[in-house]
């Protein structure tokens, strides 16, 4: 149904409505989704005609095109400037200057806020996170996949800066060719962008572990022996390598390991430890015991490897192979 208040809308664009009409047309366009649209529209296609007739003389509508151009650049420019200190604000720890420190802090303390509500179980214990490397202000949410991780804590506080710059531009902007209504949907676009970016972190993660789960698609072994808390390097398995019968046959023996419930993974190891990384950028580190061929991953997932793969590592470590 059309608005009857739409025909108004010229004459308020150029203030020729009797004062108390301008009021209520003010209050009316802010509720009125119809009349915000019109008017948007009139906007427009008045600064074309203003574009294409320098001449015209009209100090209400010149002032209303200004502050809508001036309007768009700012929100531009802050939405910009915002998503470049969203992607340094990790490094907000080292920043000396209260000020700069805080703002730079701000999106990023949001970020990890909202990427918590979704993905705070994932984080690892502590004293556990310490076998991993970490990058730079990296939150940790996704610790199997390390590159998922960097993106996710390099992106969101972007998004956050950028978000929080853009509101601020449109609060700052002309009133009378902003309406406040549009911070709201805004608001909703916003929300609406994290929760899709939080689904694509979602989605690539539980692919990842997917894959790791399954043991599948695995493209590089770091094999390590270790005994009474000391470990030593032994071989790093990459594509080259694969070339050699025996590391091929590691890959492949692994990759048909046998699922078998959940343990803790070994504090006290004696055996061998494995970082696996997986294509696509999952990475996970898996003790294997040659006492019972059973490996277990850091995740807490238990398999029965067989004794050809244990027999493989064994001689990798330079030691005689069971009879
Ligand atoms: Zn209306």
């Amino acid at each position: 149904m059309a608005c009857t208040y739409k025909s108004k809308l010229k004459d308020y664009l150029d203030e020729k409505l009797p004062k108390q009409e301008m009021k209520f047309m003010e209050s009316h366009i802010e509720s009125c989704n119809e009349c915000q649209k019109a008017l948007d529209e009139l906007l427009d296609k008045q600064q074309e005609i203003k574009g294409d007739f320098p001449e015209i003389d009209d100090d209400i509508l010149v002032s209303k095109i200004k502050g809508r151009i001036t309007g768009i650049r700012r929100i531009t420019v802050y939405g910009i400037l915002g998503f470049m200190l969203g992607l340094f604000s990790r490094f907000y720890t080292l920043d000396k200057f209260l000020p700069t420190k805080a703002m730079m802090a701000l999106p990023y303390k949001l970020a990890e806020f909202g990427l918590s509500i979704f993905f705070s179980k994932n984080k690892l214990l502590p004293w556990r996170s310490m076998e991993f490397y970490y990058g730079y202000g990296n939150m940790g949410f996704f610790p199997y996949n390390p590159l998922l991780d960097m993106l996710a804590s390099l992106i969101t506080p972007a998004i956050v800066a950028c978000f929080i710059a853009v509101m601020l531009g449109y609060l700052l902007s002309d009133k009378r060719v902003f309406r406040r209504r549009k911070v709201i949907n805004f608001i909703a676009v916003g929300l609406l962008t994290f929760i899709m970016w939080s689904a694509i972190l979602y989605g690539s993660y539980s692919y990842t572990m997917a894959k790791i789960d399954s043991l599948q698609g695995i493209e590089e072994i770091t094999v390590y022996s270790v005994a009474q808390g000391s470990s030593r390097w032994l071989v790093k398995i990459d594509k080259d390598a694969l070339s050699q019968e025996k590391f091929k046959e590691l890959f492949s023996k692994l990759t048909e390991a046998k699922k078998a419930g959940k343990n803790a993974y070994p504090v006290e190891k004696k055996g061998f430890e494995l970082v696996l990384n997986f294509t696509g950028g999952g990475r996970m580190n898996a003790f294997i015991d040659p006492e019972t061929d059973s490996m277990v991953l850091l995740n807490g997932n238990q398999y029965v490897v067989s004794q050809e793969a244990v027999d493989i590592l064994i001689s990798i470590a330079g030691g005689e192979t069971r009879e």
